[in-house]
């Protein structure tokens, strides 16, 4: 086998990208008040700010989009995406969403029966944790410890503590205990994936104490993928096989399927036999998303995504996707940059805690490295750290994540290795010249997710 794997697709149609000027990048986040957000796509030169929504259709996908069936009931593209979301994980019923908080907003009020019931999870996800929150449960998470430090090498860092997870239910007591949240892989800890047998522990401890399990599904088939390569005893098991396996453990799952649905748009709710929520689910997610069989997307959209779902687990697929990402990671590793290891499924997070060890916390190191990334290199990426994690709300006090660290997010099929080199490279130069990084300071700080507006100056 050869140690790296060719794009398993050739380039049909392309999407001019240009590197602006140094000056006029310079102005241009000027302009956006130091905030990559608020730049305009158009000033970019390679996107890294997510994997959610910005892959590539294939020629089937776009061939499938002509074959909308626009009804507003019963589309034909419906059934394909049922039945084909049925054969991938054996759930029994499916409903269509708009993108996966669609699918969380109509499953967590229903699941969430007493006001500060708890939601455990592995780590949830943003979204997930604000939908719990929102139908009055409680979000808590038992994440293995080893997932925190970012040194440490550990196949599943996705993987949840069981023992803290049952103590847990044995001190607050069953009825206290909404649901246990799967994410596979896990967002909220670096893309890094759950083990078969952890997925199988959790599902035990749902089972012995009549907790329903949830999977947050949106990256199902990296995780497969993950199991495959890690996992002993599912080297010689297909993706399909592996996929059907960790659905296998849960009653319900939530996805949003612009990820590992390789689609822009769409979201998918799946309850495996209970009939009775889901009935429940059909009902509210009428005034939520819309009738049941198109949950807020157009016929073309369930196409895209039924075509979208058959060929993520493909195996060619995933071992193009997980091996581009561990060569950005690798060929920065190689230059001596501190990455979070091992490499996750859909991002290289890059430690600027351990890069700029002496800039404040409130000068938001990542976000500062991700300012000089953008003027080095037009690259936008996202810092994940005490600017996105907020202040306190109690006492105000700023600068509190543990980890300062900058997300390069991946889309699928999108760039190519070349990039993934032009990546590496631009992060070693600004690696480099490091003591040159200004921190930033608040111009405007929006009240709350004040990361996506606020508006910085440079500290000098
Ligand atoms: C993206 C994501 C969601 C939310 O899905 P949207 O499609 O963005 O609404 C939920 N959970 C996980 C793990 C995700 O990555």
């Amino acid at each position: 086998m050869t140690s790296y794997h060719p794009e398993p697709f050739k380039i049909k149609m392309v999407e001019p990208i240009r590197l602006l000027p140094r000056e006029e990048r310079q102005r241009c986040i000027e302009r956006a008040g130091y905030n990559p957000f608020l730049l305009r796509s158009s000033e970019v030169f390679i996107d890294l700010l997510t994997d959610s929504g910005t892959g590539a259709m294939s020629d089937r996908q776009w061939a499938g989009l002509m074959l909308g069936d626009e009804s507003y009931a019963g589309s034909e593209n419906f059934y394909h995406l049922e039945e084909t979301v049925q054969n991938l994980t054996g759930y029994k019923y499916v409903i269509p969403t708009h993108q996966g908080r669609g699918a969380e907003q109509v499953l967590f009020p229903l699941l969430i029966k007493g006001d500060g019931q708890y939601v455990l999870g592995n780590m949830h996800f943003d979204t997930t944790k604000a939908h719990i929150e929102l139908a009055r449960g409680r979000a808590v998470n038992f994440i293995t410890e080893t997932a925190l430090d970012t040194a440490r090498e550990h196949p599943f860092k996705g993987n949840f503590d069981i023992e803290a997870m049952e103590k847990f239910i044995q001190d607050k007591g069953r009825d206290a205990i909404a649901a246990i949240v799967v994410t596979m892989t896990c967002n909220s800890v670096g893309g890094q994936p759950i083990s078969m047998a952890n997925i199988r522990a959790a599902s035990e401890i749902g089972k012995k104490y009549g907790i329903p399990v949830v999977m947050d599904s949106a990256r199902f088939a990296e995780n497969a993928y993950f199991i495959k390569q890690r996992e002993e005893g599912y080297a010689d098991r297909s993706i399909p096989e592996i996929v059907r396996e960790q659905f296998s453990y849960g009653d319900a799952f939530t996805m949003s399927a612009k990820k590992d649905g390789l689609v822009n748009i769409g979201g998918v709710l799946a309850i495996k036999e209970d009939e009775e929520l889901f009935r429940r689910c059909q009902a509210m997610v009428v005034p939520m998303e819309g009738f049941p069989t198109y949950g807020g997307l157009a016929g073309r959209d369930m196409e895209a995504l039924a075509i979208g779902l058959q060929e993520v687990v493909e195996e060619d697929y995933l071992a193009q996707r997980i091996s581009q990402v561990g060569l950005l990671g690798k060929l920065l590793q190689d230059a001596g940059v501190p990455v979070q290891s091992p490499i996750g499924g859909h991002a290289v997070f890059v430690d600027v805690g351990r890069i700029l060890p002496d800039m404040p916390k409130t000068q938001y190191p990542a976000h500062a490295f991700a300012v000089a990334l953008y003027i080095e290199s037009g690259i936008r990426a996202v810092e994940i750290g005490s600017l996105l994690y907020g202040r306190d709300p109690e006492t105000g006090e700023d600068g509190l994540s543990d980890l300062e660290l900058l997300r390069l997010t991946i889309p699928r099929r999108v760039y190519t290795d070349n990039h993934m080199r032009y990546i590496a490279d631009s992060i070693s130069k600004v690696y480099a010249k490091r003591d040159e990084i200004k921190g930033v300071a608040f111009e405007y700080e929006p009240p709350i997710l004040r990361h996506f507006t606020a508006r910085f100056r440079l500290v000098d």
